[in-house]
């Protein structure tokens, strides 16, 4: 009990920050959204817990974007595919972004607003079902809207608009496998491959070069997409400036976004999407895990119920560090752990933490930021179960959505 009193504590004052940075910059008060008061002891473990009302501040800074400059957002399915919260997702945004079939057939099923898609190659057999469930479909290369177009001027029931991803050549994203414009990228036309006799039926062009970035990366790519591209884009009705925009960071310059946005308005009359798919979901989640041992071995080392392979695979891919409720930096509070998953792989690492007092068994941890790119990339390696999904309203409180078992990582398998 004191344990869990301590926890919520904790718990509290970590929002308080999260909130008080937000208030700098956006004049957020604190009495707009209560502190956070989930009692994460009362969930299953592992679970990923969706919080409504932090959900619903980042859709009002998107959505004022879209006020004042007459942009439509979209959120990016690849980053966060929680569809229970697509209803609200729905109020705020003007749809989805594919990345496949499957993808769009979601956002349409489940959304029912605009749904664009992009890939780097459609596959013949699905491309029927692809043009019944979007409506905008960007094309990364001038032989897949060949391979295509016949398809897409036959279909008569809607309208769907086609577009061209192109590549700026133009990054400052230093990470190689988040760059689309690292050298030999197979993402988008390059101004030396690309086909202006080719552009009859093309409605839009796309670029997407950018990755948790601000709104000054998108000043300096825009520049470069103009001066190559600009001639092009007169000809089209809009232009998709991609994701990796971090609009609901605290920092984030959204001034410099709004004026980016209305500059190509202005210049070309094109109308303007941006897809985001991490800011959309940015800190709204927690991922709440279990301590189930600790062993010494040179340090001390907490086994989790939850593993960063298999329910938090951008620790390792990206990597990064997440922050924990409560948690410090080693050596910043009197007891140091490393914390691993319950798989076999030796580098299941989450990292290495201090906390205040010395970790027991059936500890709770809530790792903090864990909506975006979690569910959408766990996967059961080591047969390990998937977190449940659970989602926090005002209104009706903790909901569990979805328990996972067996089942789930058998009929993956035959
Ligand atoms: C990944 C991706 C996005 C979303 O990126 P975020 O970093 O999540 O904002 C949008 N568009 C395309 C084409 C992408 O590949």
């Amino acid at each position: 009990m004191l344990r869990n009193l301590i926890l919520i504590r904790l718990w509290k004052r970590l929002i308080f920050v999260v909130y008080h940075g937000k208030k700098a910059s956006r004049q957020h008060s604190l009495t707009e959204v209560k502190v956070l008061d989930i009692n994460f002891s009362a969930l299953p473990s592992p679970c990923y817990i969706v919080d409504e009302r932090l959900l619903l501040r980042n859709l009002e800074i998107l959505h004022s974007v879209q006020q004042r400059t007459g942009c439509s957002i979209l959120l990016a399915l690849k980053g966060f595919s929680m569809y229970s919260a697509f209803p609200l997702l729905g109020k705020y945004l003007k749809g989805v972004t594919a990345s496949s079939l499957f993808e769009a057939r979601l956002g349409f099923e489940e959304m029912g607003k605009e749904v664009h898609i992009y890939a780097p190659a459609y596959i013949e057999a699905e491309f029927d079902e692809i043009l019944r469930t979007c409506d905008h479909i960007t094309f990364n290369s001038f032989a897949q809207w060949r391979r295509f177009k016949d398809k897409v001027n036959n279909i008569k029931t809607k309208k769907v608009s086609c577009g061209i991803r192109i590549n700026p050549e133009y990054s400052e994203i230093e990470t190689p496998i988040y760059d689309p414009c690292y050298e030999y990228s197979r993402l988008g036309v390059t101004l030396s491959n690309f086909r202006p006799t080719e552009l009859e039926g093309l409605e839009g062009l796309h670029f997407h070069t950018m990755c948790e970035q601000n709104s000054d990366t998108l000043e300096r790519t825009l520049q470069v997409v103009d001066q190559k591209f600009g001639d092009y884009i007169k000809t089209m009705k809009w232009l998709n400036f991609g994701g990796g925009h971090h609009i609901t960071r605290p920092d984030y310059d959204i001034e410099t976004l709004v004026r980016s946005i209305t500059f190509f308005q202005d210049k070309y009359g094109v109308d303007i999407y941006l897809e985001p798919g991490e800011a959309v979901a940015l800190n709204t989640g927690f991922l709440v895990a279990t301590v189930l041992d600790i062993v010494d071995n040179g340090m001390k080392i907490a086994i989790l119920d939850t593993s960063a392979a298999c329910h938090m695979p951008d620790v390792l891919e990206m990597p990064y560090r997440p922050n924990i409720i409560g948690a410090g930096n080693p050596g910043q509070y009197p007891y140091t752990y490393r914390l691993g998953g319950h798989t076999c792989l030796a580098g299941d690492i989450i990292g290495d933490y201090s906390f205040k007092q010395p970790l027991q068994a059936g500890d709770r941890l809530a790792f903090c930021d864990m909506a975006h790119y979690t569910m959408v990339k766990n996967n059961t390696f080591n047969g390990v179960n998937l977190p449940s999904i659970a989602l926090f309203s005002e209104k009706e409180g903790i909901k569990i959505i979805r328990q996972f078992g067996y089942e789930d990582f058998k009929t993956r398998l035959s």
